[in-house]
């Protein structure tokens, strides 16, 4: 039985919308979550996050495990009393960014030993100690602590990944033990091979798991090959619960995935880019920093009802980035967190009104567009 009911609502070829109910609130499927890497959506107030109509975030255990460290957090109140967040959040296990952060990492089956990117400390994570660090944080929905090859990576590495990694599954089931109102996510892995991408749904499906993420993708494998691989990973998956696609991705990215038949997403995208002046909006990307908004009045997007958009213009945007004002990393985040929301609420009204197809043809189409013409 499913820590947290999920209630499918409707369907639109392989694409579905429902409810994930959880005790701190409901997450609205597709969903889009927001990342909280250092108990922060940078340059976002928490209650502005909940504005854009982010329903859940997700919080980094590598980075949260180092800096402030779990078990004060936990003496603190938790995660959410100490973020000022009170809906959910999911953690990840901290085995990725083991792999892309840390220094010195040596894997071995019990789990990895790394240095930390912060002051080279020493630190040892196994499954057992991943799922220690996301109960002290209080997260809702705990991921299994699993290993992602870097890539390149032969069919043979990628093998014994995936096989490690659903020995770390049986142990992070084990250790995460019953604990009423959090649910446990399994992770498949397996890279672009579809056998391997089999057995390891097949091994997560004996486990069982409140829900699944597909792992492994959007790691420079380029977007035609992670959506041959979701053309049959979601399938492979029990139909009646969560999947969670991880670290993606770009709007694109997006609309393809919920086609396919994902139901979350987490990715730094939108609050990375809003710090380094790119925009995100129905015709594509902007670039604030380019010189033509220098005397442009209007504004990022005319149809977009955030701050940013309602109340700054092109012109006040460019010169807040080209001062290094904080504002502007404020405003284009907001701006970028909203935009992905209300991509999200399209894609879940499309798929209710059985009207996906129609959707992601406007969007493509508008995106062709490209940005409006310079004044
Ligand atoms: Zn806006």
């Amino acid at each position: 039985m499913p820590s947290f009911p999920f209630q499918i609502a409707a369907r639109d070829g392989a694409a579905r919308t429902g409810t994930l109910t959880t005790r701190r609130g409901d997450i609205r499927t597709p969903a889009f979550m927001p990342v909280g890497t250092a108990a922060t959506v940078k340059a976002m107030m928490p209650e502005s996050v909940a504005e854009t109509g982010a329903d859940i975030l997700l919080g980094n255990t590598y980075h949260l495990m180092l800096r402030p460290g779990a078990e004060r957090i936990d003496r603190l109140g938790g995660l959410h009393r100490f973020m000022n967040w009170d809906r959910p959040i999911l953690t990840d296990s901290g085995g990725f960014q083991v792999m892309s952060l840390a220094s010195l990492r040596k894997l071995t089956e019990d789990g990895v030993t790394f240095a930390s990117h912060i002051d080279g400390s020493r630190h040892h994570l196994t499954p057992e100690r991943s799922m220690e660090i996301q109960r002290l944080l209080g997260s809702d929905i705990v991921m299994a602590f699993d290993e992602c090859p870097a890539l390149p990576a032969t069919d043979d590495q990628v093998a014994a990944s995936m096989r490690l990694s659903m020995r770390w599954a049986q142990r992070s089931r084990d250790a995460f033990g019953d604990r009423s109102g959090h649910a446990l996510f399994g992770i498949m892995q397996g890279g672009i091979n579809r056998e391997l991408r089999e057995e390891s749904a097949e091994a997560l499906r004996s486990i069982g798991f409140d829900g699944y993420a597909i792992g492994g993708l959007a790691v420079g494998e380029g977007q035609a090959a992670m959506f041959d691989v979701l053309d049959y990973a979601p399938g492979l998956l029990p139909d009646d619960q969560p999947r969670y696609l991880m670290g993606v991705g770009k709007p694109d990215d997006i609309v393809g995935a919920v086609q396919r038949g994902v139901d979350m997403m987490d990715c730094v995208l939108p609050s990375r880019s809003g710090r380094t002046g790119q925009a995100w909006t129905a015709r594509g990307q902007v670039n604030i920093k380019n010189a033509r908004h220098a005397d442009d009045p209007r504004p990022l997007d005319e149809s977009c009802t955030c701050p940013a958009c309602s109340r700054y213009s092109r012109a006040y945007l460019h010169h807040v980035f080209r001062a290094g004002e904080m504002i502007s990393g404020m405003l284009l985040t907001w701006h970028n967190l909203h935009y992905y929301q209300q991509l999200m609420a399209g894609l879940r009204g499309a798929i209710a009104g059985a009207r996906l197809d129609d959707f992601v043809a406007v969007f493509h189409a508008e995106r062709e567009k490209g940005d409006i013409p310079p004044l």
